[in-house]
């Protein structure tokens, strides 16, 4: 029964743990401006200091 249970929270920690490192990957480079502009990050979406396009995050 230990076993089973292990086994499913594992799966849940797993997904979890992609999602947190999607998230953490957020030093996206502007659309607008190209390569070496980097987006600001924010709590819920990436900002372009420079010409201000702002992408928000994916949630659900
Ligand atoms: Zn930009």
């Amino acid at each position: 029964m230990t076993g089973k249970k292990e086994k499913k929270e594992k799966s849940v920690s797993q997904f979890y743990k992609i999602e947190g490192d999607a998230l953490k990957r957020t030093k996206r480079e502007c659309p607008r401006c190209g390569k070496g502009v980097f987006m600001a990050e924010h709590k819920d979406r990436l900002t372009c200091g420079k010409c201000g396009f702002t992408e928000f995050h994916k949630t659900k």
